[in-house]
């Protein structure tokens, strides 16, 4: 394996701990537990997500505006008016935001509205989207390549450091392989590799490693279990009628009832779910 040298663990090393901003870190001992939309739809939509997840249950909003579709001729997002969306919600609800960067010319804008980029699966080898989210120090989740090796994301993790933004968060999100009852295979072997090989927070993806909603619960709950810092996981208040990936979106109500079965195997691991980020009522007009 080439050397990581910026994110390599060492002996001694603590792992790090990123804040997404001034209340909610991912890598401490609060999980950090993101949820919403595949692709951010409206406003309304994106308000009954912070109202009606319980509090206590998220610590962070997702929320896709630019979508990298297999088609060109589906949905490909909002694009700004989804970044004015999440700037609302995150100012309303007290919550950081987390959404997708497909390219270097959206940089500025989504850092001015969103608390967090992420830079997705198809994009974990765009070297040149990584070195310029090297050139910022907002908080970026990098997410595994559909086929990436454990050492290929090593790697592009360090591109970001080597370039200067220390402010990584891992997120194995599955592999593809042979079988396609699953949409992916979740790789927990990674994850515990990558809290081993380094010092950064590692949270999973359980929506897209299943593509089908019914396995996401004991899903997170492994990964949990196996050690990641937290979750990222797709939840709609209408699941069937998300304009993408309709078919592995948890209700909202599966979403609580999901982070509630979590405490337990989280006290068993040693770790805490923050009881109450945010605010469930707005706390802006
Ligand atoms: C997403 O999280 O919205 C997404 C597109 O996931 P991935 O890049 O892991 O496919
Ligand atoms: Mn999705």
């Amino acid at each position: 394996m080439q050397d990581a040298k910026l994110i390599a663990k060492a002996h001694d090393d603590h792992g790090t701990v990123i804040a997404l901003n001034d209340r909610v870190t991912a890598g401490g001992d609060e999980l950090l537990i993101v949820g919403g939309p595949c692709s951010v739809e409206s406003l309304e939509q994106m308000e009954a997500i912070a109202t009606r997840l319980g509090a206590g249950t998220v610590q962070a909003l997702r929320g896709g505006v630019y979508k990298p579709r297999t088609s060109p001729y589906a949905f490909q997002g909002l694009g700004e008016s989804g970044l004015a969306i999440l700037d609302r919600v995150r100012r309303r609800y007290h919550l950081p935001v987390i959404t997708e960067v497909m390219a270097i010319h959206q940089i500025e804008a989504i850092s001015a509205h969103a608390d967090v980029l992420q830079v997705g699966s198809r994009n974990m080898q765009n070297f040149d989207l990584l070195k310029a989210l090297g050139e910022i120090d907002q908080p970026v989740v990098l997410k595994r390549g559909l086929a990436a090796t454990i050492q290929e994301f090593v790697m592009a993790a360090e591109y970001i450091a080597a370039h200067g933004n220390p402010n990584i968060i891992l997120c194995e999100r599955g592999i593809r392989s042979f079988d396609s009852y699953t949409r992916n295979v979740l790789d927990l072997a990674a994850v515990v590799a990558l809290k081993q090989i380094t010092h950064l927070p590692v949270l999973v993806d359980p929506s897209h490693a299943a593509g089908k909603r019914e396995l996401v619960p004991n899903l997170a709950k492994a990964a949990i279990a196996a050690g990641a810092d937290g979750l990222m996981i797709e939840c709609h208040p209408v699941p069937e009628e998300s304009v993408s990936d309709a078919r592995q979106a948890l209700s909202l109500e599966d979403m609580n009832a999901l982070v509630e079965s979590l405490r337990p195997i989280a006290t068993a691991v040693g770790r805490i779910i923050p009881d109450m980020i945010g605010s469930k009522e707005p706390v802006l007009a």
